[in-house]
C-alpha cells in the first residue's frame, strides 16, 4: 500500500525543526516527526497513521547523532542508529546489554535506519530498547520551542505505543548508567522467528560483593503488559543473599504475581507467564555469571 498525501519537510537544524512543529502544531496541522522511519512509514503505508505533514529529522543527525561517555553516564542523541549502539566498542565496554538487545532488534536493513530515540517514541511494549531504557531506569530529554525536560521511564511511557511526549516536543537525548564495576547485565526474550518483535523478554542487572552475595539488582519484563515493567525491587528485596536458581524461581513467581499479561492472536497469557518464569531464570543466571566474570567479554 501506499501512504496518503502528505507534506514532507526537511529541516536541517534541531531549532528550525522545533519551530516547524510549533507552527504547524498551531495552525492545526495533524504533523509527525520521522526519524529512522522503520515504523512510522508501515503505519502511514497501512494508513493506520495519515499525518498531513511530515518533518523529516535525517537533516539533524549531525546535531541528535551522538554516543559518549561522561562520568558514570552514557550520553546518547536520538539520532544514534541501532547499527551504531550494537557495533560501539563504548557500548561493549560500559554497557553491553544495549549492544546484546540491538542484535536482537529486526535485521540489518531496519537496524540501518532506526533509532534509539525513535523506538523509545513508537513504545512498542515488545520492543528492546524501552525495556532496556526501564532496566537502567534511563532518562530522555524532550525539547519544544519553550525549552527542555528530562523524564524517566516510569513517566515516560503511558500505555501501548503511547508517551509522554507531546505534539510539540521531539526528544533529543537519551541518558543510560554505565555497567557499575563488578556488576553483569543480561537479555533473553523469546519471538517466534529471529528478527520478529518478542512475546516476552526479560532484562537483568546484578552487582555481588566480594562474597557473591546480591548487592544491587535491576530487573525488567517487556512484552508482558502495556509498557515494559521495572520489578527490580522484587530482587533487591534479597540483597545479602546468594542468587540462587531457587532464589530467582520465588522471585519470578512473584513477578509473575504483578503483571496481567495480554491474550492475544501471538500467545495466551498464561504463555507470556510462563516465558517470563523461564526468560527471567536465564537472563538472572546469566548476568550474575557474567558479574562473577565468569562470560568472557562481558564485565569490565
Ligand atoms: C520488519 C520490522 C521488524 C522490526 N523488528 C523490531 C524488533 O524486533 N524490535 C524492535 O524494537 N523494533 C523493531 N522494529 C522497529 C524498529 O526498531 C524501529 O527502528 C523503531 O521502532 C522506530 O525507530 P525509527 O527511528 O525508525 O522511528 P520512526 O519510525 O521514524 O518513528 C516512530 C515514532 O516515533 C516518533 N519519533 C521518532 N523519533 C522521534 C523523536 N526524536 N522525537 C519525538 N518523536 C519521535 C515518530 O513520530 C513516530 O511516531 C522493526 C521494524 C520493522 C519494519
Amino acid at each position: 500500500m501506499k501512504p496518503a498525501l502528505f507534506d514532507y519537510i526537511v529541516p536541517a537544524t534541531l531549532a528550525e525543526a522545533l519551530g516547524l512543529l510549533h507552527d504547524l502544531e498551531q495552525d492545526g496541522v495533524d504533523v509527525k516527526v520521522m526519524a529512522g522511519g522503520q515504523s512510522l512509514m508501515p503505519l502511514m503505508n497501512m494508513r493506520l497513521a495519515m499525518p498531513a505533514a511530515v518533518i523529516d529529522l535525517n537533516g539533524l543527525e549531525g546535531e541528535l547523532g551522538y554516543l559518549y561517555r561522561e562520568g558514570d553516564t552514557l550520553r546518547i542523541g536520538a539520532l544514534t542508529r541501532h547499527y551504531q549502539l550494537e557495533d560501539s566498542p563504548v557500548i561493549a565496554q560500559d554497557c553491553p546489554v544495549i549492544g546484546e538487545a540491538e542484535s536482537l532488534i529486526g535485521h540489518p536493513q531496519i537496524r540501518s535506519r532506526g533509532t534509539i530515540g525513535g523506538s523509545l517514541c513508537h513504545a512498542d511494549p515488545s520492543a528492546e530498547l524501552p525495556l532496556i531504557f526501564t532496566l537502567l531506569d534511563g532518562r530522555v530529554t524532550l525539547n519544544s520551542v519553550d525549552g527542555e525536560r528530562v523524564v524517566g521511564p516510569a513517566d515516560f511511557f503511558l500505555s501501548y505505543l503511547m508517551t509522554q511526549v507531546s505534539a510539540t516536543e521531539i526528544a533529543t537525548e537519551v541518558r543510560l548508567p554505565a555497567l557499575p564495576a563488578g556488576a553483569g547485565q543480561a537479555i533473553e526474550e523469546f519471538s517466534p522467528r529471529h528478527g520478529d518483535f518478542a512475546i516476552a523478554a526479560v532484562a537483568c542487572q546484578v552487582a555481588l560483593d566480594a562474597q557473591g552475595r546480591l548487592a544491587a539488582a535491576r530487573l525488567a519484563v517487556g512484552g508482558a503488559s502495556s509498557t515494559p515493567k521495572d520489578v527490580s525491587d522484587v530482587l533487591n528485596a534479597h540483597q545479602g543473599e546468594r542468587l540462587t536458581d531457587d532464589l530467582a524461581k520465588s522471585v519470578l513467581d512473584k513477578v509473575t504475581s504483578l503483571i496481567d499479561p495480554l491474550d492475544d492472536l501471538h500467545a495466551t497469557a498464561q504463555y507470556r507467564l510462563d516465558l517470563v518464569r523461564a526468560l527471567g531464570r536465564s537472563a538472572i543466571a546469566k548476568a550474575s555469571q557474567r558479574a562473577r566474570g565468569q562470560v568472557p567479554g562481558k564485565r569490565r
